[in-house]
């Protein structure tokens, strides 16, 4: 299967993890739409959160606990950030390997670049 996140979390693509456990990793987005954009997601491959199913609640649990210690990590937890998943064509869902945007404007208001967050 020819997955690009596949290949980063195989590290058959060369990218630094800002956060890794063994079910979650995190690195910042090649295009970020925010001054810091990072892409946090599972290494098992599932495609969008429509394809959900019970059996991933672990996972999607790791995901979600995963969140705090990556903003932690990068300084922006007391601040504050957006999380946000795209789903599907319509949503502007562009690699299909669920993953969960986390974007931050810790220097202050950056409004253009939080009307940005909206073509993400
Ligand atoms: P989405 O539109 O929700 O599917 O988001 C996919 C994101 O992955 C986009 O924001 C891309 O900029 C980002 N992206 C694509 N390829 C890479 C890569 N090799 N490393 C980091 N981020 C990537």
């Amino acid at each position: 299967m020819q997955c690009i996140f596949c290949n980063i979390v195989n590290k058959d693509i060369p990218v630094e993890f800002i956060y890794e456990n063994e079910s979650v990793v995190a690195f910042y987005d090649i295009h970020p739409k925010a001054p810091v954009h990072i892409l946090i997601l599972p290494r098992e491959h599932i495609v969008s959160v429509n394809d959900l199913k019970e059996e991933h609640a672990p996972v999607i649990t790791a995901l979600m606990l995963a969140v705090s210690a990556v903003a932690e990590k990068i300084g922006v937890k007391d601040k504050g950030y957006k999380l946000a998943f795209n789903v599907g064509k319509g949503g502007g869902q562009v690699i299909d390997h669920i993953h969960m945007h986390l974007l931050a404007w810790p220097a202050g208001n950056d409004v253009e670049s939080k009307k940005e967050v909206f073509h993400l």
